[in-house]
């Protein structure tokens, strides 16, 4: 490596997923140039399975880079929250707040394609692999190889986006010990546009409406997941069912996935010339779907705070300030809500219908929820 030439970027982003693809195209957006690299080839992204549910305030910041996926978005017109064997139930609904949705659904793939869309050649390096990275106080020097060649990049400012860390000493790691086994299904009657969120004592089962369907995320301990996903089709529906109850009747479930859960936070959002963004900087538990809103998010400010500032050390203090209340906030919500639901303690269970009741019939505090999941930190007072 010593005597490769050394290339000079601005800003190199590692991670071409959704939250680094979002970073490269706001700060381009603003005339800031910076080069993606991934270890994977684009085409990568179109395999993964999952559907997210995005919220307004997200589809208005991806419109701002031309990279909302149009036709591919179902909007979530209302949506029920209830517990299983339990009394109480909350139905939040886009009436309430002048809106056409309370969010919309979109498969990851869409997403990425739209994204990937707007990329230049020249601004991704794909099927890179890193092989050193040495961060100072001025940016960092990644060597790496790409296309059988060895490289050496120095960069201002390296920003992390390769999605969920793995053993890193500078993230704390809670374990939920539940897996999310997610699929999609055909509901009867139609979705209606409705998303549900229903509390079980195994873990919370989301049904989030995409296109005719539902795209399933039950979550369940690993050994009840590892069951589930032995089960052929039938069993499989039958399983669901006894889960969500006969509200609905589902058939034709798709190709199953399984997901890990664990909420990871990485305690600092910004050391010299590194920056964490997305999922590496917070990983959340699926439940209301927080995790790429909130990546988004981080990809927005940053971008917003390097356009005016440029790489700045202090510009970037004032970033990783900025994100605290968001991200704990969203950790925090998310950590509880499993937390709280995810078990069959009787005088819980009474507290969580009445909390339910509660929300159902005290207008501001369902407000209060509902803002929080449509606008994120924008919504706190
Ligand atoms: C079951 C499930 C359901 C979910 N539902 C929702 C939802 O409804 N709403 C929501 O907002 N969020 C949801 N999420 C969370 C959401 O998927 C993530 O927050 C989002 O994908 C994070 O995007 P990212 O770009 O940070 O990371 P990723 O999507 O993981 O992308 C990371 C990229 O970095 C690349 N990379 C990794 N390591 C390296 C390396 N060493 N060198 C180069 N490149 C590297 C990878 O190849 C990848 O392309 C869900 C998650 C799960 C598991």
């Amino acid at each position: 490596m010593a005597d490769s030439v050394i290339e000079h970027v601005d800003i190199l982003i590692v991670g071409a997923g959704p939250v680094g693809m979002t970073l490269h195209l706001a700060l381009a957006a603003g005339g800031q140039s910076s080069l993606l690299l991934d270890r994977r080839p684009p085409a990568a992204l179109q395999a993964d399975p999952r559907a997210l549910a995005l919220s307004q305030g997200a589809r208005e910041l991806l419109e701002q880079i031309n990279s909302w996926p149009t036709r591919a978005g179902t909007p979530i017109e209302t949506i029920h929250v209830s517990h299983k064997d339990g009394f109480g139930r909350t139905l939040i609904d886009c009436a309430d707040y002048a809106l056409p949705a309370l969010g919309y659904v979109v498969r990851y793939r869409d997403l990425a394609a739209a994204l990937t869309a707007n990329l230049q050649t020249e601004s991704l390096l794909a099927e890179a692999e890193i092989l050193n990275i040495e961060a100072d106080g001025d940016g960092a020097t990644v060597a790496l190889r790409h296309g059988g060649q060895l490289r050496s990049i120095r960069c201002k400012l390296l920003v992390h986006a390769e999605g969920t860390p793995r053993d890193d000493p500078a993230v704390s790691v809670s374990d939920y010990d539940q897996h999310a086994v997610i699929c999609e299904v055909t509901p009867t009657p139609g979705n209606n546009k409705r998303a549900w969120e229903r509390f079980t004592p195994d873990g919370p089962l989301a049904l989030l409406p995409l296109g005719d369907q539902y795209s399933i995320v039950f979550t369940l301990p690993p050994a009840k997941a590892d069951a589930v996903m032995a089960l052929d089709d039938d069993a499989f529906v039958a399983a669901l069912q006894a889960q969500f109850g006969r509200r609905m009747r589902f058939a034709k479930p798709g190709k199953r996935s399984r997901f890990p859960l664990a909420l990871r936070m990485r305690d600092t959002l910004v050391k010299g010339g590194e920056v964490w963004v997305g999922n590496t900087a917070q990983t959340l538990h699926p439940v209301s779907g927080q995790g790429f809103n909130l990546g988004l998010r981080d990809a927005w400010q940053l971008s917003e705070i390097l356009l005016k500032n440029g790489v700045d050390r202090q510009a970037l203090a004032q970033y990783a300030a900025s994100r605290r209340l968001d991200r704990q906030g969203g950790a925090f919500f998310t950590d509880k809500i499993v937390k709280a639901f995810s078990n069959d303690f009787g005088p819980l269970k009474l507290a969580r219908g009445l909390g339910l009741l509660a929300l159902d019939l005290c207008p501001p505090a369902r407000h209060f929820v509902a803002k929080r999941m449509i606008w994120g930190a924008r919504a706190w007072p």
